[in-house]
């Protein structure tokens, strides 16, 4: 089953659900940025989230979310669109911890505590920008309260990665539940109460579920109608020419300087590895 993104709705319109399988993308991430168990776990939900969350305006627009907090790991920081692509990087990726103590990988200690960043840019002068405590670190409830508190949309988000003893990436989705203006009490309660009961939601995606299936034991019982299915992937839109302009605004001295310096200018992409070289007649 290839890596895709799920939206429907529940309860007559009043329940909007989002799930995603995203092992193959988070697999991808993982060969890219090389990171230890416990910071592809958090990496990879924080690129699930993102990705969900990145499909939530009919608008297509650019979504970054940047966890920043004091644990090991340092930022993570994820940025998708409309069309089912995320990239993302982490500062620190050699992070392992040892398992909490419900025996996972102990996510809410990589990142620490601190804040969420949300910037959603329309391409317009100012892109909004939203911001809110971490909750736990672990990511789903950082996202879930972010969305309470900055977008005031109760908001259910389950996200999971689990990882294989060689560090490769077993299996990645998240679930995205969020009541829309005109759900009622008794939905409401209907979904926490379902919801406090689903197993994780790699347990359902791991035994070969998919993410249409994982939206029917979730809340088929009020009448789920699919509404799209997109593709996801891992995808970086760097280019030469992107860096070019940054290059050339560091100005006439400073890139001299470099040249004299390493003898030509070597660009890194951070969230794709892409190396790229430009000579002096380029910049000079
Ligand atoms: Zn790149």
């Amino acid at each position: 089953m290839n890596d895709h993104l799920v939206i429907a709705t529940g309860g007559n319109d009043t329940i909007r659900i989002y799930a995603a399988l995203s092992s193959a993308t988070v697999e991808t991430a993982r060969k890219i940025h090389d990171p230890w168990p416990t910071a592809i776990a958090a990496f990879g939900r924080v690129l699930t989230g993102t990705l969900i969350t990145g499909a939530m305006s009919d608008n297509p627009y650019r979504l970054t979310v940047k966890f920043s907090g004091d644990g090991p790991l340092g930022t993570v920081l994820a940025v998708s669109n409309r069309r089912g692509e995320v990239k993302g990087y982490l500062e620190n990726p050699r992070v392992d911890l040892d398992l909490n103590s419900s025996g996972k990988l102990d996510v809410g200690a990589a990142i620490g505590s601190g804040i969420i960043t949300v910037i959603k840019d329309y391409g317009l002068k100012n892109p909004y920008q939203g911001v809110a405590p971490l909750q736990n670190g672990e990511v789903a409830a950082d996202f879930s309260y972010y969305f309470a508190k900055s977008e005031q949309t109760p908001t259910a988000v389950s996200l999971g990665v689990l990882v294989n003893p060689d560090g490769t990436v077993k299996v990645s989705g998240g679930l995205i539940i969020q009541l829309m203006p005109g759900a009622s009490e008794e939905q409401i309660e209907f979904l926490e109460g379902k919801l406090s009961q689903l197993p994780p939601v790699t347990t359902i995606l791991g035994s070969g579920g998919s993410p249409s299936e994982l939206i029917n034991e979730v809340a088929g019982e009020t009448g789920v109608k699919i509404l799209e299915k997109i593709d996801i992937r891992y995808h970086c839109d760097c280019s030469r020419e992107r860096f070019l302009g940054p290059l050339l605004s560091l100005g006439h001295q400073e890139l001299k300087g470099i040249i004299k310096e390493q003898g030509k200018i070597e660009v890194r992409c951070h969230f794709c590895n892409q190396l790229y070289h430009y000579d002096q007649s380029e910049l000079i």
